[in-house]
Formats: C-alpha cells, sequence, structure tokens
C-alpha cells in the first residue's frame, strides 16, 4: 500500500478571526496543517475564535493545532514552536499575520508612548523576534531535509507601511518597520532557499476596520479604489496560500498589495 506523505505546516498568527482565519483556511485547502496562534482560545466556543477555526479546518481534511500565545512574549515563541514541531514534525510557512491597530485615533502631534511602545511590540518587535525563532528551526530542516514541503515566510504588514495616516502615525510606523523586517529576512535567507514575501493589504473587511466602516465606504464609493469593493479576508488567503504553494519561489522578497489597485497611479 502507498504510504501518505505527511502535510506541511503552517504556523499562522492572529489566526482566530478576520484576515488569520481566512489565510489559516485558505492554507488548509490548500493542503497545510494548520498550527493557529491567536492571543485567547476557548475550546469550548467552536462560533467564534481558534476551535471555530480548528473545526473548519478539520473539514477541510487537515489537523489543527490551536496556541494560545502572545506573539509580543519570547517565551510563547518558544512554547509555540516546540508544540507545533512536536505535533507536526516542523514548520513549513510562517505566516506573520497578528497586528493591532491603535485603540484610539490620535493625530500624531498629540499621540503618547504606551500607544506608540504596544504597537512597536506586537506589530513589528514581536514578529521579528518570532521570524528569527521560525528561521532558525527552518535552515536545521533544510539541512536534515525530509520535509513535505519547501519552506516560506509571509509577513502581513499594510498599505500603511507606505502611506501616510497622521491619525494613526504610529501604525504606519509600526508596519514600515515591518516591511523592512520582511526585506531583511528575505536577503539573510536567501542562501538557504528560505523565500519570504510581504502582502500588503488594503482595506479588509474585518473586526479591525468595523469601527471605521462609514468612513470607508464613503471613500469607496467616492473611487479611492479602482476595484470599488472592500476587501475579504478570502482575498488576502488566496495570495498567501499561491506565495507558499512555492509557484514564487523564486522571488524572495517581493511585494504584493492586495488592495483593489488601490497603489496604481492615477491621473
Ligand atoms: P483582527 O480582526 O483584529 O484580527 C487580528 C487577530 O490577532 C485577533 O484575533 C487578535 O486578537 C489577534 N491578536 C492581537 N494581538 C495579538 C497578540 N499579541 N498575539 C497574538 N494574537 C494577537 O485584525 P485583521 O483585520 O484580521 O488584521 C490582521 C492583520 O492584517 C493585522 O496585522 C493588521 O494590521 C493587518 N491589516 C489589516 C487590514 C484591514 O483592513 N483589516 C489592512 C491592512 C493590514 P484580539 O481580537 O483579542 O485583539
Amino acid at each position: 500500500m502507498k504510504r501518505e506523505m505527511a502535510a506541511p505546516c503552517a504556523l499562522v498568527t492572529g489566526a482566530g478571526q478576520g484576515i488569520g482565519r481566512g489565510i489559516a483556511l485558505a492554507l488548509a485547502g490548500a493542503g497545510f496543517d494548520i498550527a493557529a496562534n491567536d492571543i485567547a482560545a476557548d475550546p469550548g466556543n467552536v462560533e467564534k475564535g481558534l476551535y471555530e477555526v480548528k473545526t473548519r479546518v478539520e473539514g477541510l481534511g487537515r489537523r489543527c493545532l490551536p496556541l494560545q500565545g502572545d506573539i509580543a512574549e519570547r517565551d510563547d515563541h518558544a512554547r509555540m514552536i516546540a508544540a507545533a514541531v512536536e505535533t507536526f514534525g516542523g514548520i513549513d510557512c510562517l505566516v506573520n499575520n497578528a497586528g493591532v491597530a491603535p485603540r484610539v485615533r490620535t493625530d500624531m502631534l498629540e499621540v503618547g508612548e504606551e500607544s506608540y511602545d504596544r504597537l512597536q511590540r506586537i506589530n513589528a518587535r514581536g514578529p521579528f523576534f518570532l521570524t528569527q525563532a521560525v528561521a532558525n528551526r527552518m535552515i536545521e530542516q533544510q539541512r536534515a531535509g525530509g520535509r513535505p514541503a519547501a519552506p516560506s515566510i509571509v509577513f502581513i504588514t499594510s498599505i500603511s507601511a507606505r502611506v501616510s495616516s497622521p491619525a494613526r502615525a504610529e501604525y504606519c510606523i509600526s508596519k514600515a518597520s515591518l516591511s523592512m523586517a520582511a526585506r531583511l529576512f528575505a536577503h539573510r535567507l536567501a542562501e538557504f532557499d528560505i523565500p519570504v514575501f510581504e502582502v500588503q493589504p488594503g482595506i479588509i473587511a474585518t473586526d479591525m476596520t468595523a469601527a471605521v466602516k462609514g468612513k470607508y465606504d464613503d471613500l469607496i464609493a467616492g473611487g479611492l479604489l479602482p476595484q470599488a469593493r472592500w476587501g475579504t479576508p478570502e482575498d488576502i488567503g488566496r495570495a498567501v496560500a499561491a506565495l507558499a504553494g512555492g509557484a514564487f519561489g523564486y522571488s524572495t522578497g517581493q511585494v504584493i498589495e492586495v488592495g483593489g489597485g488601490f497603489g496604481i497611479p492615477r491621473l
């Protein structure tokens, strides 16, 4: 009888809802087992959060390991990586998706240290050190061989990595920092054949943007986007699954906007 090959494993941060959930389900649909991280994990709730995602991933015929952890905490990184390796034998794809917006949008002339530091810790510093730890694991795996898929790393930044919004400067700065981290890891990991990509979502319908829905409805109706609709977590999931699938293995360091044409210079 033919022995079934183990599935590759993707570690997706912030996978309990929104874009991370969309990425986890798209990767499961593409054949990945999922190590699904989020800041909260309630096994009693299968309606929303990591255990809803687990049910959906298993419905697609793949395994899912819910991993509660704070991506800003290095101790949590070590624990989550160990658990994913124990369950799946290794990590073949890392998607740095978890991130936060400022609790309150504040003019940059007034923004305080607490919000600035919070966004740097969660959006930039945490993913940097998580990627460092996973990359070292991937290098070991490359040397040992025998993994079911080529490795890859995807950073979910934002169009805010390059577009100025003075009412949430600390968010833009944290995403610009993460964008440079993606470029640096792409450079450093090229010799190990670990491609690194950056995906910049545009305006995506999730809990994060729910509070500013009216503002973006008006901007989209007013012509902000050539493709005049909100983006969805599925739009981002499809893009990440394409990158993780290996078709872009010789394109390390590329930045892909998934934003309905937001970035097209127009007259
Ligand atoms: P979301 O709906 O708020 O989902 C983010 C998830 O990450 C939530 O489950 C959140 O938990 C979790 N999380 C927050 N802090 C965490 C931490 N320290 N450790 C682990 N998990 C944590 O946001 P989203 O819209 O899906 O955004 C996902 C990513 O895309 C973010 O990096 C965001 O900056 C980026 N992005 C979003 C948009 C957009 O339009 N939505 C556009 C560009 C970029 P809690 O809910 O408990 O905080």
